[in-house]
Protein backbone atom coordinates (compact mmCIF):
# COMPACT_ATOMS: atom_id res chain seq x y z
CA UNK A 1 0.00 0.00 0.00
CA UNK A 2 1.30 3.34 -0.64
CA UNK A 3 3.04 5.31 1.91
CA UNK A 4 1.08 2.73 4.65
CA UNK A 5 3.87 4.03 7.19
CA UNK A 6 2.91 7.92 6.88
CA UNK A 7 -0.69 7.06 6.73
CA UNK A 8 -0.67 4.72 10.01
CA UNK A 9 1.24 6.98 11.66
CA UNK A 10 -1.10 9.99 11.06
CA UNK A 11 -4.43 8.24 11.32
CA UNK A 12 -2.84 7.47 14.68
CA UNK A 13 -2.39 10.39 15.92
CA UNK A 14 -5.93 11.49 15.08
CA UNK A 15 -7.77 8.62 16.84
CA UNK A 16 -5.11 9.45 19.58
CA UNK A 17 -6.15 12.90 19.87
CA UNK A 18 -10.08 11.44 19.09
CA UNK A 19 -10.47 9.65 22.12
CA UNK A 20 -9.28 12.29 24.59
CA UNK A 21 -12.18 13.46 26.60
CA UNK A 22 -11.16 17.21 25.98
CA UNK A 23 -8.86 18.90 23.20
CA UNK A 24 -7.27 21.12 24.68
CA UNK A 25 -3.78 23.12 23.69
CA UNK A 26 -1.78 20.46 24.82
CA UNK A 27 -3.68 17.37 23.13
CA UNK A 28 -3.72 19.59 19.79
CA UNK A 29 0.48 20.02 20.54
CA UNK A 30 0.91 16.12 21.07
CA UNK A 31 -1.12 15.22 18.07
CA UNK A 32 0.73 18.14 15.52
CA UNK A 33 4.13 16.73 17.04
CA UNK A 34 2.93 13.17 16.27
CA UNK A 35 2.49 14.33 12.95
CA UNK A 36 5.35 16.16 12.85
CA UNK A 37 7.82 13.38 13.65
CA UNK A 38 5.82 10.87 10.72
CA UNK A 39 6.12 13.45 8.03
CA UNK A 40 9.64 14.21 8.80
CA UNK A 41 10.61 10.62 8.89
CA UNK A 42 8.90 10.19 5.29
CA UNK A 43 11.76 12.73 4.37
CA UNK A 44 9.28 15.60 3.80
CA UNK A 45 11.82 18.97 4.38
CA UNK A 46 11.53 20.80 7.52
CA UNK A 47 10.35 23.87 6.22
CA UNK A 48 7.45 22.67 5.07
CA UNK A 49 6.19 20.73 8.24
CA UNK A 50 7.48 23.49 10.15
CA UNK A 51 4.69 26.37 8.17
CA UNK A 52 2.05 23.61 8.11
CA UNK A 53 2.18 23.32 11.79
CA UNK A 54 1.94 27.18 12.32
CA UNK A 55 -1.06 27.29 9.71
CA UNK A 56 -2.96 24.69 11.50
CA UNK A 57 -2.39 26.30 14.91
CA UNK A 58 -3.31 29.98 13.09
CA UNK A 59 -6.78 28.40 11.94
CA UNK A 60 -7.19 26.34 15.10
CA UNK A 61 -7.38 28.58 17.45
CA UNK A 62 -9.14 26.32 20.50
CA UNK A 63 -9.91 29.42 22.84
CA UNK A 64 -11.99 30.90 20.40
CA UNK A 65 -13.80 28.14 19.27
CA UNK A 66 -17.07 28.49 20.88
CA UNK A 67 -18.19 25.50 22.58
CA UNK A 68 -20.67 23.09 20.67
CA UNK A 69 -18.00 23.73 17.89
CA UNK A 70 -16.78 19.85 17.00
CA UNK A 71 -13.05 20.47 17.66
CA UNK A 72 -12.33 17.63 16.35
CA UNK A 73 -13.54 18.09 13.23
CA UNK A 74 -11.80 21.37 12.57
CA UNK A 75 -8.75 19.84 13.48
CA UNK A 76 -9.16 17.19 11.33
CA UNK A 77 -10.36 19.54 8.45
CA UNK A 78 -7.42 21.71 9.21
CA UNK A 79 -4.71 18.98 8.55
CA UNK A 80 -6.56 17.46 5.49
CA UNK A 81 -6.57 21.34 4.23
CA UNK A 82 -2.83 21.49 4.96
CA UNK A 83 -1.63 17.95 3.53
CA UNK A 84 -3.26 18.83 0.66
CA UNK A 85 -1.92 22.16 -0.03
CA UNK A 86 1.23 20.65 0.78
CA UNK A 87 1.09 18.16 -2.16
CA UNK A 88 -0.93 19.99 -4.42
CA UNK A 89 1.44 19.75 -7.69
CA UNK A 90 -1.07 22.01 -9.88
CA UNK A 91 -2.06 21.02 -12.97
CA UNK A 92 -0.05 19.77 -16.06
CA UNK A 93 0.77 21.88 -19.22
CA UNK A 94 -1.35 19.62 -21.68
CA UNK A 95 -3.95 16.70 -21.53
CA UNK A 96 -4.09 14.51 -24.41
CA UNK A 97 -7.29 14.38 -26.53
CA UNK A 98 -8.54 11.00 -27.84
CA UNK A 99 -8.46 10.93 -31.82
CA UNK A 100 -6.21 13.51 -32.19
CA UNK A 101 -2.62 12.72 -32.07
CA UNK A 102 -0.39 13.56 -29.38
CA UNK A 103 3.32 13.17 -28.82
CA UNK A 104 4.52 12.32 -24.76
CA UNK A 105 8.28 12.51 -24.31
CA UNK A 106 9.89 10.79 -21.65
CA UNK A 107 12.67 11.63 -19.70
CA UNK A 108 14.39 11.02 -16.03
CA UNK A 109 17.30 8.89 -14.94
CA UNK A 110 18.41 5.91 -15.71
CA UNK A 111 16.91 3.32 -13.16
CA UNK A 112 14.32 5.83 -12.47
CA UNK A 113 11.39 3.63 -13.74
CA UNK A 114 11.52 5.30 -16.83
CA UNK A 115 10.61 2.65 -19.50
CA UNK A 116 8.21 0.78 -17.29
CA UNK A 117 6.39 3.66 -17.00
CA UNK A 118 5.94 4.87 -20.94
CA UNK A 119 4.32 1.44 -21.29
CA UNK A 120 2.13 1.75 -17.88
CA UNK A 121 1.14 5.18 -19.66
CA UNK A 122 0.54 3.76 -22.48
CA UNK A 123 -1.07 0.73 -20.96
CA UNK A 124 -3.31 2.93 -18.81
CA UNK A 125 -4.53 5.14 -21.97
CA UNK A 126 -5.29 2.04 -24.21
CA UNK A 127 -7.79 0.56 -21.85
CA UNK A 128 -9.52 3.83 -21.61
CA UNK A 129 -10.04 3.78 -25.75
CA UNK A 130 -7.02 5.43 -27.04
CA UNK A 131 -4.49 3.73 -29.64
CA UNK A 132 -1.15 4.71 -28.06
CA UNK A 133 2.24 3.53 -29.74
CA UNK A 134 5.02 3.07 -28.03
CA UNK A 135 8.82 4.63 -29.70
CA UNK A 136 12.09 3.35 -28.22
CA UNK A 137 14.36 6.20 -28.65
CA UNK A 138 17.03 5.34 -25.89
CA UNK A 139 20.08 4.04 -27.50
CA UNK A 140 22.31 4.49 -24.65
CA UNK A 141 21.03 1.63 -22.38
CA UNK A 142 21.45 -1.74 -23.80
CA UNK A 143 18.34 -3.45 -23.14
CA UNK A 144 16.44 -0.66 -23.40
CA UNK A 145 14.99 -1.83 -27.01
CA UNK A 146 14.28 -5.55 -26.30
CA UNK A 147 12.89 -3.73 -22.30
CA UNK A 148 10.43 -1.50 -24.39
CA UNK A 149 10.05 -4.21 -27.09
CA UNK A 150 8.47 -6.94 -24.84
CA UNK A 151 6.71 -4.12 -22.71
CA UNK A 152 4.64 -3.01 -25.66
CA UNK A 153 4.31 -6.85 -27.33
CA UNK A 154 2.55 -7.97 -23.78
CA UNK A 155 0.13 -5.02 -23.64
CA UNK A 156 -0.24 -5.47 -27.19
CA UNK A 157 0.86 -1.65 -28.23
CA UNK A 158 2.38 -0.88 -31.69
CA UNK A 159 6.26 -0.40 -30.86
CA UNK A 160 9.26 1.48 -33.25
CA UNK A 161 12.76 0.80 -32.60
CA UNK A 162 15.90 -0.31 -33.73
CA UNK A 163 18.79 -2.71 -32.86
CA UNK A 164 21.26 -1.21 -35.23
CA UNK A 165 20.66 3.10 -35.32
CA UNK A 166 22.44 4.67 -32.95
CA UNK A 167 21.42 7.85 -33.33
CA UNK A 168 18.31 8.81 -31.10
CA UNK A 169 16.73 11.67 -32.75
CA UNK A 170 16.32 9.72 -36.25
CA UNK A 171 14.89 7.08 -34.50
CA UNK A 172 12.25 9.44 -32.35
CA UNK A 173 11.48 11.05 -35.71
CA UNK A 174 11.01 7.94 -37.84
CA UNK A 175 8.78 6.77 -34.57
CA UNK A 176 6.59 9.76 -35.07
CA UNK A 177 6.10 9.63 -38.39
CA UNK A 178 5.60 6.09 -38.64
CA UNK A 179 2.46 5.90 -35.71
CA UNK A 180 1.19 8.93 -37.02
CA UNK A 181 0.69 7.31 -40.26
CA UNK A 182 -0.57 4.38 -38.34
CA UNK A 183 -3.44 6.72 -36.58
CA UNK A 184 -2.34 6.22 -33.61
CA UNK A 185 -3.31 9.38 -31.15
CA UNK A 186 -0.88 8.60 -28.06
CA UNK A 187 2.76 8.68 -29.88
CA UNK A 188 5.10 7.71 -26.59
CA UNK A 189 8.91 8.77 -26.49
CA UNK A 190 10.97 6.75 -24.46
CA UNK A 191 14.23 8.51 -24.67
CA UNK A 192 17.58 7.74 -22.97
CA UNK A 193 18.54 7.81 -19.08
CA UNK A 194 21.96 8.16 -17.50
CA UNK A 195 23.24 7.47 -14.01
CA UNK A 196 23.21 11.16 -13.05
CA UNK A 197 22.33 14.28 -13.99
CA UNK A 198 24.59 15.36 -16.92
CA UNK A 199 25.36 17.62 -20.07
CA UNK A 200 24.94 14.86 -22.36
CA UNK A 201 21.91 13.65 -21.25
CA UNK A 202 20.26 17.00 -21.34
CA UNK A 203 21.82 17.56 -24.93
CA UNK A 204 20.19 14.84 -26.20
CA UNK A 205 16.61 15.32 -24.14
CA UNK A 206 16.61 18.95 -25.85
CA UNK A 207 17.96 17.52 -29.59
CA UNK A 208 15.07 15.08 -29.56
CA UNK A 209 12.51 17.39 -28.28
CA UNK A 210 13.07 20.03 -31.02
CA UNK A 211 12.90 17.32 -33.48
CA UNK A 212 9.93 15.84 -32.36
CA UNK A 213 8.20 18.57 -30.66
CA UNK A 214 6.33 16.73 -28.48
CA UNK A 215 3.18 17.86 -26.82
CA UNK A 216 4.02 17.17 -23.09
CA UNK A 217 7.07 16.13 -21.77
CA UNK A 218 6.98 13.73 -18.56
CA UNK A 219 9.58 13.18 -16.19
CA UNK A 220 9.64 9.99 -14.17
CA UNK A 221 11.25 10.26 -11.13
CA UNK A 222 12.22 7.31 -8.29
CA UNK A 223 10.42 8.73 -5.09
CA UNK A 224 13.22 6.68 -2.60
CA UNK A 225 15.30 9.54 -2.86
CA UNK A 226 12.97 12.05 -0.85
CA UNK A 227 13.47 15.65 -0.62
CA UNK A 228 16.18 15.18 -2.77
CA UNK A 229 13.71 15.09 -5.48
CA UNK A 230 13.38 19.08 -5.36
CA UNK A 231 16.88 19.50 -6.85
CA UNK A 232 16.22 16.95 -9.26
CA UNK A 233 13.27 18.26 -10.49
CA UNK A 234 14.20 21.93 -10.71
CA UNK A 235 17.31 20.57 -12.83
CA UNK A 236 15.12 18.54 -15.96
CA UNK A 237 12.43 21.60 -15.76
CA UNK A 238 15.52 24.15 -16.52
CA UNK A 239 16.94 21.89 -18.96
CA UNK A 240 13.94 20.80 -20.90
CA UNK A 241 9.98 22.02 -20.56
CA UNK A 242 8.62 19.30 -18.16
CA UNK A 243 4.83 19.82 -18.13
CA UNK A 244 3.97 17.03 -15.82
CA UNK A 245 5.82 14.53 -13.47
CA UNK A 246 5.15 10.86 -12.51
CA UNK A 247 6.60 9.66 -9.48
CA UNK A 248 7.64 6.16 -9.13
CA UNK A 249 7.98 3.15 -6.47
CA UNK A 250 5.50 4.43 -4.28
CA UNK A 251 5.42 1.00 -3.08
CA UNK A 252 8.21 0.23 -1.11
CA UNK A 253 10.21 3.84 -0.08
CA UNK A 254 9.13 5.77 3.54
CA UNK A 255 10.40 8.65 1.53
CA UNK A 256 7.67 8.65 -0.85
CA UNK A 257 6.15 11.76 0.80
CA UNK A 258 8.90 13.53 0.69
CA UNK A 259 9.52 13.26 -2.47
CA UNK A 260 5.94 14.21 -3.65
CA UNK A 261 6.15 16.67 -1.05
CA UNK A 262 8.85 18.41 -2.59
CA UNK A 263 8.10 17.69 -6.43
CA UNK A 264 5.35 19.95 -5.69
CA UNK A 265 6.97 22.36 -4.03
CA UNK A 266 9.05 23.25 -7.76
CA UNK A 267 5.70 23.17 -9.27
CA UNK A 268 5.64 20.34 -11.15
CA UNK A 269 2.05 19.24 -11.36
CA UNK A 270 2.31 14.64 -10.63
CA UNK A 271 -0.19 13.23 -12.99
CA UNK A 272 0.46 9.38 -11.85
CA UNK A 273 1.96 7.81 -8.97
CA UNK A 274 3.52 3.92 -10.02
CA UNK A 275 2.92 1.68 -6.94
CA UNK A 276 4.60 -1.88 -8.34
CA UNK A 277 6.43 -3.72 -11.27
CA UNK A 278 3.29 -4.94 -12.87
CA UNK A 279 1.84 -3.34 -15.52
CA UNK A 280 -1.37 -1.74 -13.81
CA UNK A 281 0.34 -0.96 -10.67
CA UNK A 282 -0.01 2.58 -11.60
CA UNK A 283 -3.09 5.35 -10.19
CA UNK A 284 -3.91 8.88 -11.25
CA UNK A 285 -2.72 11.53 -8.61
CA UNK A 286 -5.61 13.72 -7.60
CA UNK A 287 -4.22 15.43 -4.27
CA UNK A 288 -7.81 15.34 -2.33
CA UNK A 289 -8.51 11.58 -2.45
CA UNK A 290 -4.73 10.82 -2.08
CA UNK A 291 -4.80 12.71 1.57
CA UNK A 292 -7.91 11.24 2.48
CA UNK A 293 -6.62 7.90 1.88
CA UNK A 294 -3.66 9.00 4.01
CA UNK A 295 -5.98 9.96 6.91
CA UNK A 296 -7.70 6.80 7.20
CA UNK A 297 -10.52 8.88 5.83
CA UNK A 298 -11.46 6.52 2.55
CA UNK A 299 -10.96 7.76 -0.88
CA UNK A 300 -14.65 9.04 -0.47
CA UNK A 301 -14.87 10.55 -3.95
CA UNK A 302 -13.36 7.52 -5.84
CA UNK A 303 -16.01 5.39 -4.19
CA UNK A 304 -18.90 7.34 -4.65
CA UNK A 305 -18.14 7.83 -8.38
CA UNK A 306 -17.65 3.46 -8.14
CA UNK A 307 -21.79 3.43 -6.16
CA UNK A 308 -22.77 5.90 -9.45
CA UNK A 309 -20.97 4.06 -12.09
CA UNK A 310 -21.76 0.60 -11.10
CA UNK A 311 -24.25 0.38 -8.74
CA UNK A 312 -27.55 0.07 -10.40
CA UNK A 313 -29.73 3.35 -9.42
CA UNK A 314 -32.76 1.89 -7.85
CA UNK A 315 -30.39 0.37 -5.41
CA UNK A 316 -28.45 3.23 -4.55
CA UNK A 317 -29.95 4.59 -1.49
CA UNK A 318 -30.29 1.25 0.00
CA UNK A 319 -26.98 0.61 -0.05
CA UNK A 320 -26.00 4.29 1.55
CA UNK A 321 -28.32 3.78 4.09
CA UNK A 322 -26.67 0.18 4.95
CA UNK A 323 -23.70 1.90 4.94
CA UNK A 324 -24.50 5.17 6.69
CA UNK A 325 -26.79 3.22 9.82
CA UNK A 326 -23.22 1.80 10.85
CA UNK A 327 -24.91 -1.55 12.18
CA UNK A 328 -23.11 -4.34 10.35
CA UNK A 329 -24.57 -7.47 11.23
CA UNK A 330 -23.61 -11.15 10.05
CA UNK A 331 -25.85 -11.08 7.51
CA UNK A 332 -24.47 -8.00 5.65
CA UNK A 333 -20.89 -9.51 5.74
CA UNK A 334 -22.64 -12.47 4.05
CA UNK A 335 -23.64 -10.62 1.51
CA UNK A 336 -20.76 -8.56 0.98
CA UNK A 337 -18.64 -11.96 1.17
CA UNK A 338 -20.97 -12.95 -1.99
CA UNK A 339 -20.13 -9.81 -3.44
CA UNK A 340 -17.03 -9.62 -3.10
CA UNK A 341 -16.83 -13.49 -4.75
CA UNK A 342 -18.83 -12.50 -7.09
CA UNK A 343 -16.94 -9.41 -8.04
CA UNK A 344 -20.14 -8.15 -9.45
CA UNK A 345 -21.08 -4.12 -8.86
CA UNK A 346 -21.38 -3.78 -4.95
CA UNK A 347 -18.46 -6.07 -4.69
CA UNK A 348 -16.78 -3.83 -6.58
CA UNK A 349 -17.66 -1.12 -4.32
CA UNK A 350 -16.52 -2.53 -1.27
CA UNK A 351 -13.68 -3.11 -2.39
CA UNK A 352 -12.89 0.02 -2.40
CA UNK A 353 -13.67 0.81 1.49
CA UNK A 354 -10.43 1.03 3.16
CA UNK A 355 -9.11 -1.87 4.88
CA UNK A 356 -11.96 -4.00 3.71
CA UNK A 357 -10.96 -6.32 1.05
CA UNK A 358 -7.31 -4.81 1.00
CA UNK A 359 -6.90 -7.28 4.30
CA UNK A 360 -9.75 -9.82 3.11
CA UNK A 361 -8.29 -9.87 0.12
CA UNK A 362 -4.42 -9.29 -0.48
CA UNK A 363 -3.49 -8.79 -3.68
CA UNK A 364 -1.64 -12.05 -5.13
CA UNK A 365 -3.03 -14.25 -2.55
CA UNK A 366 -6.85 -14.17 -4.26
CA UNK A 367 -7.38 -18.03 -4.34
CA UNK A 368 -6.48 -17.98 -0.87
CA UNK A 369 -8.41 -15.61 0.26
CA UNK A 370 -11.79 -16.62 -1.40
CA UNK A 371 -11.21 -20.12 -0.44
CA UNK A 372 -11.27 -18.62 3.35
CA UNK A 373 -14.42 -16.59 2.55
CA UNK A 374 -15.70 -19.44 0.96
CA UNK A 375 -15.14 -21.09 4.73
CA UNK A 376 -16.38 -18.16 6.57
CA UNK A 377 -19.92 -18.85 4.31
CA UNK A 378 -20.18 -22.73 5.31
CA UNK A 379 -19.78 -21.42 8.93
CA UNK A 380 -22.29 -18.35 8.79
CA UNK A 381 -24.84 -21.62 6.90
CA UNK A 382 -24.81 -22.75 9.80
CA UNK A 383 -26.23 -20.11 12.22
CA UNK A 384 -29.78 -19.22 13.10
CA UNK A 385 -31.60 -16.32 11.55
CA UNK A 386 -31.35 -14.17 14.85
CA UNK A 387 -27.52 -14.98 14.99
CA UNK A 388 -27.11 -13.51 11.51
CA UNK A 389 -29.24 -10.16 11.89
CA UNK A 390 -28.22 -10.15 15.10
CA UNK A 391 -24.65 -6.82 15.68
CA UNK A 392 -23.77 -8.06 18.83
CA UNK A 393 -21.68 -10.60 18.99
CA UNK A 394 -21.59 -11.38 22.42
CA UNK A 395 -25.08 -13.47 21.90
CA UNK A 396 -22.51 -15.84 19.80
CA UNK A 397 -21.60 -18.29 23.14
CA UNK A 398 -18.98 -20.71 23.52
CA UNK A 399 -21.69 -23.30 23.10
CA UNK A 400 -23.05 -21.56 20.53
CA UNK A 401 -19.24 -21.62 18.84
CA UNK A 402 -18.93 -25.52 19.16
CA UNK A 403 -22.54 -25.71 17.66
CA UNK A 404 -21.60 -23.83 14.54
CA UNK A 405 -18.21 -25.28 14.04
CA UNK A 406 -19.94 -28.91 14.26
CA UNK A 407 -23.08 -27.85 11.72
CA UNK A 408 -20.04 -26.68 8.99
CA UNK A 409 -17.51 -29.58 9.81
CA UNK A 410 -15.26 -26.96 11.01
CA UNK A 411 -13.25 -26.48 14.00
CA UNK A 412 -14.08 -24.04 16.80
CA UNK A 413 -10.93 -22.34 16.50
CA UNK A 414 -12.14 -21.51 12.84
CA UNK A 415 -15.13 -20.30 14.28
CA UNK A 416 -13.62 -17.79 15.95
CA UNK A 417 -11.40 -16.29 13.13
CA UNK A 418 -14.28 -15.98 11.47
CA UNK A 419 -15.82 -13.48 14.28
CA UNK A 420 -12.25 -11.65 14.93
CA UNK A 421 -12.96 -11.19 10.76
CA UNK A 422 -16.48 -9.99 11.62
CA UNK A 423 -15.30 -7.77 14.75
CA UNK A 424 -12.60 -6.19 12.02
CA UNK A 425 -15.33 -5.47 9.42
CA UNK A 426 -17.68 -4.37 11.50
CA UNK A 427 -15.10 -1.47 13.31
CA UNK A 428 -14.81 -0.38 9.41
CA UNK A 429 -18.17 -0.47 8.66
CA UNK A 430 -18.70 1.66 11.94
CA UNK A 431 -16.57 4.46 10.84
CA UNK A 432 -19.06 5.40 8.23
CA UNK A 433 -22.17 5.71 10.90
CA UNK A 434 -23.60 8.95 10.58
CA UNK A 435 -21.84 10.35 7.70
CA UNK A 436 -22.78 12.71 5.23
CA UNK A 437 -20.92 11.39 2.15
CA UNK A 438 -19.61 13.52 0.67
CA UNK A 439 -20.16 14.82 -3.45
CA UNK A 440 -16.59 14.53 -5.37
CA UNK A 441 -13.66 16.22 -4.12
CA UNK A 442 -15.82 17.96 -1.15
CA UNK A 443 -13.91 16.81 2.03
CA UNK A 444 -16.07 19.27 4.48
CA UNK A 445 -18.65 16.40 5.96
CA UNK A 446 -15.80 14.29 6.81
P1 LIG B 1 14.64 3.08 -16.50
O1 LIG B 1 16.11 2.80 -16.50
O2 LIG B 1 14.35 4.41 -15.91
O3 LIG B 1 14.01 2.90 -17.83
O4 LIG B 1 13.99 2.06 -15.46
P2 LIG B 1 13.15 0.73 -15.64
O5 LIG B 1 11.85 1.01 -16.23
O6 LIG B 1 14.00 -0.30 -16.30
O7 LIG B 1 12.93 0.35 -14.11
C1 LIG B 1 13.96 0.07 -13.20
C2 LIG B 1 13.46 -0.92 -12.16
O8 LIG B 1 12.45 -0.32 -11.36
C3 LIG B 1 12.82 -2.14 -12.78
O9 LIG B 1 13.21 -3.27 -12.04
C4 LIG B 1 11.32 -1.89 -12.62
O10 LIG B 1 10.58 -3.08 -12.53
C5 LIG B 1 11.28 -1.11 -11.33
N1 LIG B 1 10.10 -0.23 -11.18
C6 LIG B 1 9.64 0.70 -12.04
N2 LIG B 1 8.54 1.33 -11.54
C7 LIG B 1 8.31 0.77 -10.31
C8 LIG B 1 7.33 0.99 -9.27
O11 LIG B 1 6.43 1.85 -9.35
N3 LIG B 1 7.44 0.21 -8.16
C9 LIG B 1 8.43 -0.74 -8.04
N4 LIG B 1 8.45 -1.45 -6.90
N5 LIG B 1 9.36 -0.96 -8.97
C10 LIG B 1 9.31 -0.23 -10.10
Amino acid sequence: MVLAELGTSISRALQQMSNATIIDEKVLNECLNEITRALLQADVQFKLVRDMQTNIKKIVNLDDLAAGHNKRRIIQQAIFNELCKMLDPGKPSFTPKKGKPSIVMFVGLQGSGKTTTCTKYAYYHQKKGWKPALVCADTFRAGAFDQLKQNAAKAKIPFYGSYTESDPVKIAVEGVERSKKENCDLIIVDTSGRHKQEAALFEEMRQVSEATKPDLVIFVMDSSIGQAAFDQAQAFKQSVAVGAVIVTKMDGHAKGGGALSAVAATKSPVIFIGTGEHMDDFQVFDVKPFVSRLLGMGDWSGFMDKIHEVVPMDQQPELLQKLTEGNFSLRIMYEQFQNLLKMGPIGQVFSMLPGFSAELMPKGHEKESQAKIKRYMTMMDSMTNEELDSSNPKLITESRMMRIARGSGRQKKEVEEMFEEYKRLAKIWSKMKGLKIPKKGDMSAL
